[in-house]
């Protein structure tokens, strides 16, 4: 292989709180509300294309079509940043394009629900992006200011490193966010893997390392299932469009922030432990998204979106400091002896209540988490191996740069859209 630099792509989001005065806030909620408007009202014509045409695929040519139509009629719409519409096209685009897919996947027999594009409520329609960095947005001093909205307080917590891609203002319940994503290009040092590990989302504890050591998990995840699942049996109590039913719905997004906020502490130190810990690359459970929906478990589902957070920020900070992290197909890792690879089977399988595994045929007893760490160190291993030599060394690897759209896509759902109605994520 050729000795060139390798050089990194990172794209990551920056959330700020943000203080929008009265006037300010209701310039936002106007921007908002009429990019939900106009979302609805592309949907409904190109919902009326494929009524007449199931066939037909709605193409980016088609909304634009539609996009110039709905303005013709109405002008209130040019009050929108341009870009905000672009965003709002390509919004829409894309959920065309995933039920595409989805269609797709479901003939060749993927079990998987083909979902049409929906309707978008005022809970589920809470942000509006500036897609280019071109001088509508800028920070300064301390302060945001915006385009056709004004300036604000910005609490800045942390300095943006890179090049700044996309704004997004995002309304959560009563408070104001704004997301950066900024590019960052690295040349990461390289570094010889002597010492991978594998990394278990534990039963028993948060995680569990294939070199023995555990973390706990948490205690905040507790007292917050307990809350989250008091708050949903009340809703489903109350009348719907109740004010009090509101009120309930309200208090339970405020319990997904704060676990989400708290979490989002937990995994940015769990994750600097983890590449400040002396591995040089790490092997970690793949979670099947399509699981994680049906998983209607609310621990489970926590734990799950915890878990996939800690996943992308320890893929950008091991990437940029040249370590590599494989995905690996979990599939029987617990039942498997990490010793002889033995895969146990019937009646002798470990349920949820088993902490530590036995092995009937070589007789290892080990904890159940770090035994099945050892199990996806080893799969990580065959990984690379397979990899490695490849010009594409970053095979099965998370790339920075397909954790762009993630990133952000984490950062903007920093709780589940349908927090109100479900526990899934
Ligand atoms: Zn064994």
């Amino acid at each position: 292989m050729e000795n060139k630099k390798e050089n990194v792509e990172a794209m990551r989001a920056y959330k700020f709180r943000i203080y929008p005065d009265t006037k300010r806030q209701a310039a936002i909620d106007d921007s908002i509300s009429m990019s939900q408007r106009l979302y609805n009202k592309l949907l409904e014509k190109t919902i009326e294309v494929h009524k007449s045409n199931p066939s037909s695929k709605i193409s980016q040519r088609t909304i634009n079509q539609f996009l110039n139509e709905i303005i013709k009629e109405d002008k209130e719409y040019l009050q929108l940043y341009a870009h905000i519409r672009v965003d709002i096209r390509n919004r829409l685009l894309k959920t065309y394009q995933d039920f595409f897919r989805r269609c797709q996947q479901k003939k060749s027999g993927a079990k998987v629900k083909a979902g049409f594009p929906r309707y978008k409520s005022r809970d589920k329609f809470n942000s509006i992006t500036h897609i280019e960095n071109n001088g509508s947005f800028r920070i300064e001093k301390g302060r945001l200011r915006i385009s056709k909205i004004g300036t604000m307080r910005i609490e800045q917590h942390r300095n943006i490193v890179g090049n700044v891609k996309t704004m997004t203002i995002k309304r959560e319940g009563r408070e104001y966010y704004a997301i950066f994503t900024a590019e960052q290009i690295m040349t990461p040092p390289k570094i010889n893997n002597t010492n991978p590990v594998g990394i278990d989302m534990g039963l028993n504890n948060f995680v569990a390392l294939s070199d023995g050591q555990s973390i706990q998990k948490p205690k905040f995840f507790k007292k917050r299932e307990r809350r989250i699942a008091r708050w949903q049996k009340i809703i489903a109590r109350r009348h719907k469009c109740s004010n009090r039913r509101e009120k309930a719905k309200f208090r339970l997004q405020e319990e997904w922030k704060g676990v989400t906020n708290q979490s989002n502490d937990f995994m940015h130190k769990l994750s600097d432990k983890m590449v400040h810990g002396g591995y040089t690359s790490f092997a970690v459970e793949a979670l099947n998204i399509q699981n994680m929906v049906k998983n209607h478990n609310l621990a489970q589902s926590i734990q799950n979106a915890s878990w996939n957070r800690f996943i992308n920020m320890l893929s950008y900070k091991a990437e940029s400091a040249g370590m590599k992290v494989i995905k690996v197909d979990a599939r029987n890792t617990t039942q498997e002896c990490s010793s002889c690879h033995y895969v146990k089977k019937g009646e002798e399988r470990l349920t949820l209540e088993d902490r530590v595994y036995h092995c009937n045929i070589c007789g290892m007893t080990m904890d159940r988490d770090v035994n099945a760490s050892i199990n996806i160190l080893d799969r990580g291993r065959a990984g690379l191996a397979r990899t490695d030599g490849n010009v594409n060394a970053q095979g099965d690897m998370t790339s920075a740069i397909q954790q762009e759209s993630k990133s952000r896509i984490e950062e903007l759902r920093t709780y589940p859209a349908n927090a109100g109605e479900a526990n899934d994520l």
